[in-house]
């Protein structure tokens, strides 16, 4: 009989046909709409009628969601809400969206609703569960059966099979990562009311076997956001008349990248991440808009070898179970592979394979409001669109996956048939938010059924995953990682280990000195044993990242992040099996406490690279604080250049360094070292309107290191007098080049404001402004000169640093960019300083240092030879004026990740700092603030701010015949 409908709703004759064509009846042979349009005294006709009215074609639904309930005493969405889900022009808030789940768990015991914690902006998190009765009653036990299943080192095999046979896979769902992407945390309700209400076969049969999940928004200050946004703009929309410019904010910090946050550093990603390791869902499923009609993801090259080729291979079943089901039910455009690999472990549903579960994914065709809009897709005889993200490109005549760009300015090659999307959709349509509910709601029953299907696979597969991890780790070539204990910098070593323990990986201290084949390593040494079940997941991020040897392959997102590299942190791969056995304590969190030694009323606190100097100085504001310019001994302790030295309030003084776990000497007196006041700097961090993300990263890390800035917009450069008001301004990394940064969102004539009001209350949060486009432009630009050649310090950050360059601020430096040859999706690689003793490097006791690669500009600085003379002499180039530090290139400097075409950023540099007037302009080719992840290179940063008025630079050489001026 059919699985969608239970057989009483069903007239007869249908039902006889049904029966007859069995559980694979097909929506051409049945003609589907006449099943889904069989009248039910129970069903709620409002809203099929309504439903139908909505979708734009026939085939943008399916027989599972054209219907729904009525219950008496069960609230729809639309009891709650006002609306069925999906009617166009209606979007709902986040508080709505809490509201009903509310209600509708306050009306059936198969739903709960459970609090994780709080939002950035201080909106409740929640983890909604739906399921049978006996499943949401009896929660815990079904935590627990996962929990032990999670952790096969604690049960027999046969224990196991008893605990699969009683347990029931949770799978969880979750919509609004992405605040654009609308329609997914719209669809959820409907779902949850649909799985706690139908009576169909099919529902039955997930409401027995599978425990549904929910995040209903996993942005959730971001989605008030968006909503506010498209009620005041987007509403207006139509054909021709979009409003030009979207809204400048999701969450606080990093909008989209809240889907590549790999440490975890936001507090909604963190929340979710405490709630998986209490639950261990099998499957997560993040619920996405941006493919042309449905892309599910199935994990393609290239994919981690780490992971468990049980994944790999679970993964395109469930894809190709929902492309042949929703084709069965006459659904045109869905498809997978092709889009999304599996390298970076850093997306957000990937805690879950991570953790031996299943990353599972759907990119939904969507808008960010609740508009109907035109379609027009591409031409299906048209070239594939060169320039994929992921997968292979183009040259390998394999299709690859379409860029975003692509996608938007139709030239997609998604209406093309290929082996992995059998059913293209093409051609010229209206597409409505009721079509994305379908289309997803559709997509997750399917997965759903399937999981229903195959509860005992599913649950066998994940205890045998983790099993297969701790196996693997015992047997496989690298049996674990030390971290050695007495680094240089306790502080990021705790940042290090403290990341893998969030993450669930055991780290053990050891008891005593551990001999192994790599060394002596004295007690207190961190050891991460390959013998667990997150072991995959240590090794994942603590290796060297080896990307395939495919020239053709390329990469969605980051190619590398090793840890220790990216924290400047010494962290050994050993291949002794002995380390296995090495005597430790379980580490439960790494809480360093500070020490001040020695008497006196001067503290001097040795720079060792932690990033909590900065945070120190910041604390001690008030205080007089000094930098050594020169190294100095104090007994046994070497203080490099560039250490603290504090007098006065020694309580405070000590309490600070305490609190901060940085150590300290109280000396009888200053040390007889040149040394220089650090004033505290007025600092200004500059934003686009139009590009706030990473700018997000650097606020959110000088929030967490608490240090203070104004967050300024095109509005407050444009008045001028910044020397007054401030000392540094930062521009970080922002896309494009320096035209971009200049003009930003084109002005179309009509202001666009970014501005709180009684309506839109949650507009106008981290700046305001009347009229976001236009950029700063040249007067902008002239003021920023002004400030630097009044005395400021302008600092840009990697891609940020085309500007000074093409405005002319900094006259000398060039900036290029890479051929189309060259590819580095992030690579780590080395970069070689070259003035040890600048204040910049203070704390850094290496030439060479790891650096993330940003892609930003490949600076050079002219020298003054003739550019148009002879050959350049034999023998290395000179080191042209304000190099600070350079990139060696070339293969052998790449640390980790990919970089094809290394030569060309040979010896180019990756700090310059160029005087201008009084002040100065100090360019970072690289980002030293990325992501949360290159802590290592972060106090280049917070150096030049704590020193801004304390760099010196070389003077000009003089022109002469052999070296003239321009
Ligand atoms: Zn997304």
């Amino acid at each position: 009989m059919s699985l969608w409908r239970r057989p009483a709703q069903l007239p007869a004759a249908l039902f006889v046909m049904a029966v007859t064509l069995g559980a694979g009846v097909t929506a051409q042979s049945t003609g589907k709409k006449a099943v889904g349009a069989s009248a039910s005294v129970s069903d709620d006709a409002e809203f099929a009628r309504l439903v139908k009215g909505w979708t734009t074609r026939p085939e943008f639904s399916s027989p599972l969601v054209d219907h729904l309930p009525k219950v008496a005493g069960i609230p729809s969405p639309k009891d709650i809400l006002g609306h069925h889900i999906g009617e166009p022009k209606k979007l709902t808030y986040y508080a709505d969206i809490l509201k009903y789940y509310r209600a509708l768990a306050a009306a059936t015991p198969r739903v709960k609703v459970t609090s994780i914690g709080k939002s950035n902006e201080g909106r409740d998190l929640v983890v909604v569960f739906v399921g049978g009765d006996e499943s949401i009653r009896n929660l815990e036990s079904y935590r627990k059966y996962l929990a032990q299943l999670a952790d096969p080192r604690k049960i027999t095999a046969a224990r196991a099979a008893e605990i699969v046979a009683k347990a029931k896979p949770i799978y969880h769902l979750s919509g609004g990562l992405h605040s654009g992407e609308v329609g997914p945390s719209e669809m959820l309700m409907e779902l949850a009311y649909r799985v706690a209400t139908e009576d169909s076969t099919l529902v039955r049969q997930i409401r027995d076997n599978v425990i549904v999940s929910i995040t209903p928004v996993a942005d959730p200050d971001g989605r008030d956001r968006n909503v506010d946004w498209y009620y005041k703009y987007g509403i207006n929309e139509t054909e021709g008349r979009a409003t030009g410019a979207g809204v400048p904010y999701w969450g606080k910090y990093v909008f989209h990248d809240d889907n590549r946050d790999i440490n975890y550093s936001q507090i909604e990603m963190r929340a979710l991440l405490d709630w998986y390791l209490q639950w261990h869902p099998p499957i997560m499923h993040d619920l996405h808009q941006a493919q042309t009609l449905l892309y599910t993801f199935s994990g393609q090259a290239p994919q981690n070898p780490n992971l468990d080729p049980i994944l790999f291979a679970e993964l395109p079943m469930m894809a190709n179970f929902e492309m042949a089901q929703l084709s069965k039910y006459g659904m045109p455009g869905v498809w997978t592979h092709g889009y999304v690999d599996m390298w970076s472990p850093g997306y957000l549903a990937f805690m879950s394979s991570n953790h031996n579960g299943m990353i599972r994914m759907y990119e939904i065709q969507g808008f960010s409001g609740a508009n109907t809009q035109k379609m027009r897709l591409g031409n299906p005889n048209a070239a594939p669109a060169a320039g994929g993200r992921g997968g292979p490109s183009a040259a390998s005549g394999q299709a690859p996956g379409p860029d975003a760009a692509a996608i938007t300015a139709g030239r997609s090659n998604q209406a093309q048939r290929e082996w992995f999307r059998p059913w293209p959709a093409t051609g010229e349509f209206d597409w409505s938010l009721r079509n994305n509910t379908n289309y997803g709601e559709t997509g997750v029953l399917t997965a759903l059924q399937y999981t229903a299907a195959f509860p005992k696979v599913i649950l066998e597969n994940f205890y045998q995953k983790s099993r297969n991890s701790v196996d693997t780790g015992r047997k496989e070539t690298v049996a674990g990682y030390l971290i050695p204990g007495g680094q240089r910098d306790a502080t990021r070593v705790a940042v290090l280990v403290n990341m893998l323990r969030m993450q669930g990986i055991e780290v053990g201290r050891s008891t005593g000195e551990v001999k192994l084949k790599e060394g002596t390593f004295p007690a207190g040494s961190y050891v991460v044993k390959r013998d667990q079940p997150y072991a995959r997941l240590a090794k994942i991020l603590l290796e060297k990242q080896v990307f395939p040897a495919d020239p053709n392959l390329r990469t969605y997102d980051d190619a590398s992040w090793t840890m220790g590299l990216m924290s400047h942190t010494d962290v050994k791969e050993i291949a002794d099996k002995a380390v296995l056995d090495v005597a430790v304590e379980p580490v439960a969190e790494v809480k360093l406490a500070g020490t001040v030694t020695g008497a006196g009323s001067t503290v001097a606190i040795p720079h060792y690279g932690s990033n909590n100097m900065v945070t120190l100085r910041f604390r001690l504001k008030d205080l007089k604080v000094q930098a050594a310019e020169k190294e100095f001994k104090q007994g046994d302790i070497t203080f490099p250049a560039g250490s603290f030295i504090v007098s006065g309030d020694l309580a405070k003084v000590r309490s600070a360094i305490e609190a901060l776990g940085l150590t300290a000497v109280a000396l009888p007196a200053a040390p007889s070292v040149p040394m220089h006041d650090l004033d505290v700097p007025r600092v200004a961090m500059y934003s686009t309107w139009g590009n706030t993300q990473d700018v997000g990263w650097v606020r959110y890390a000088f929030d967490t290191f608490e240090i203070p800035f104004d967050l300024i917009y095109k509005d407050r450069v444009r008045q001028g007098n910044l020397k007054s008001a401030y000392d540094v301004i930062v521009i970080a990394h922002q896309s494009g080049g320096g035209k971009r940064l200049v003009f930003d969102i084109e002005s179309r004539g009509t202001p666009i404001a970014y501005k709180k009001s009684e309506a839109f209350k949650y507009l106008g949060m981290y700046g305001e402004s009347d009229d976001i486009t236009g950029g700063m432009g040249i007067e902008g630009v002239a003021e920023l000169d002004k400030f630097v050649k009044a005395g400021g310090v302008l600092v840009t950050l990697g891609a940020a640093s085309f500007f000074p360059a093409e405005f002319g601020l900094t006259p000398k430096v060039d900036a290029a960019r890479t051929s189309a040859q060259f590819y580095s999706p992030g690579a780590i690689i080395d970069a070689e300083i070259l003035q040890p003793e600048h204040p910049i490097f203070y704390g850094y006791d290496k030439k060479l240092v790891p650096v993330r690669y940003a892609n930003g500009p490949l600076l050079s600085v002219q020298t003054g030879a003739n550019p148009f003379g002879d050959a350049p002499p034999a023998g290395p180039p000179p080191i042209p004026q304000g190099v600070l530090m350079r990139y060696p290139g070339g293969d052998d400097h790449v640390l980790s990740g990919l970089m094809r075409g290394a030569n060309e950023i040979r010896n180019r540099p990756a700090i310059i700092d160029q005087t201008s007037g009084k002040g100065r302009v100090i360019l970072f080719a690289g980002n030293p603030c990325y992501r949360w992840q290159n802590f290592g290179e972060f106090n280049m940063l917070f150096n030049t701010l704590l020193n801004y008025n304390d760099i010196k630079s070389e003077p000009q050489k003089p022109a002469t015949k052999d070296n003239p001026a321009r």
